[in-house]
């Protein structure tokens, strides 16, 4: 089956007992059926230790029952035992695949690599060009269960498209890309659902040209209004209420919530345009929109995804930018990838929490993209 995939894709190596916080502590890992029966399966003293270590969650799933919040088969080196013991092939599907995630749209299906694995951010967030994409053949497949528009699908990949281009496009500073994106679906969400799958063409290519792009830009900030300092409160709070895995998190956002009320971030500090990290918040934007925005050929919410992008980039900025008024010096790259993957962790990882800031970003009136692109583009 033809995949779509990041260049970085292929490159990706588990770091195992080298990693600076592995993916086998902290979360729970639900075993699939073939993984259940396998185990069940297994004789010996290894098997008698896979059976009594499987149980089942408050969710119905059957999973490893973890010991001081690491995965009983994570050895004291860090090292897989089921990996080491039965071989690769043994490993759930959530194992084996991590952090590899895939999108599957009947004909084709894309896969990425998720920010919340610190070697899969590094891939990611350190190559200063653009990222781009290619075409392969996976082995990997998946059936489709869901019905799909095929023709709302070409014209959501158009659009993402004219996104990602918009994102990247470095003659304008970030969060003026990031407040046009918003205004672009904003304007696309009226036309998409149209019988005429023509009618989009003309605004996507408007928000590829530079002299249209400032014409819009100039016409929007005549017409925005004064933009709020409580979008960012807004947010963090929104963060705070969320579920914390780690105290190291919550204590991010604490910091965050309280340099925001005593000293308001400028934009130079959260998207520093000389620093040799000013691409990774580009490179988070064009991640979250690939990933996610061809959801809305099932949910028909494009617009959602283009908030999550500025939610998802605004928050990193700020965490960073606290981190780095705390340091009192430019964070390294492996600091401020941290940043971003215990961000994804916590939050890109978690459905209810997933859930609490897609339900606010629809009906908050605090958080609509109008707020959004006037905090965006006019707090210049
Ligand atoms: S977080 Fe990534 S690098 Fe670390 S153990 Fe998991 S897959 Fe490997």
């Amino acid at each position: 089956m033809k995949q779509h995939i990041p260049k970085h894709y292929n490159a990706f190596t588990c770091l195992a007992s080298d990693c600076p916080d592995t993916c086998c502590a902290g979360w729970e890992v639900v075993l699939d059926e073939k993984s259940q029966s396998l185990y069940k399966n297994t004789s010996g003293e290894f098997g008698k230790r896979l059976q009594s270590a499987m149980i089942l969650d408050e969710e119905g799933d059957i999973i490893f029952k973890s010991v001081f919040g690491r995965c009983p088969f994570l050895s004291s080196h860090n090292l897989c035992e089921i990996y080491s013991t039965l071989g690769e092939s043994s490993l759930s599907e959530t194992c084996r695949l991590y952090p590899r995630f895939f999108n599957h749209y009947g004909a084709f299906q894309e896969a990425g690599l998720s920010l919340s694995c610190p070697e899969a951010a590094r891939l990611i967030l350190d190559d200063p060009h653009p990222m781009s994409f290619m075409s392969s053949n996976s082995t990997i497949t998946f059936s489709l269960e869901e019905k799909l528009d095929a023709k709302l699908l070409s014209r959501l990949l158009n659009a993402r498209s004219a996104g990602i281009a918009l994102l990247q496009n470095r003659s304008l500073a970030y969060p003026l890309r990031l407040g046009l994106l918003l205004d672009f679906i904003v304007r696309l969400t009226a036309s998409l659902f149209t019988a005429d799958p023509n009618t989009e063409a003309p605004l996507c290519s408007e928000y590829q040209r530079n002299v249209s792009l400032q014409n819009r830009l100039n016409d929007l900030k005549r017409n925005l209004p004064t933009p709020d300092t409580p979008l960012l409160k807004t947010v963090f709070q929104l963060l705070k209420s969320c579920e914390h895995r780690s105290v190291s998190f919550t204590h991010r956002i604490d910091t965050a919530i309280s340099l925001i009320d005593s000293e308001p971030f400028t934009v130079s500090e959260l998207w520093p345009i000389s620093s040799t990290q000013s691409h990774y918040a580009e490179h988070l934007g064009v991640y979250t929109l690939f990933r996610y925005f061809l959801e809305s050929v099932f949910t028909y919410e494009p617009l959602i995804h283009a908030q999550y992008t500025a939610f998802a980039s605004l928050s990193t900025a700020v965490l960073a930018a606290a981190a780095q008024r705390q340091a009192g010096r430019v964070l390294t790259p492996v600091e401020h990838q941290k940043i971003i993957f215990s961000f994804s962790r916590e939050i890109e990882h978690s459905i209810p929490n997933m859930a609490r800031i897609e339900d606010s970003l629809v009906a908050d009136e605090r958080l609509s993209p109008n707020r959004w692109i006037a905090f965006l583009l006019l707090k210049q």
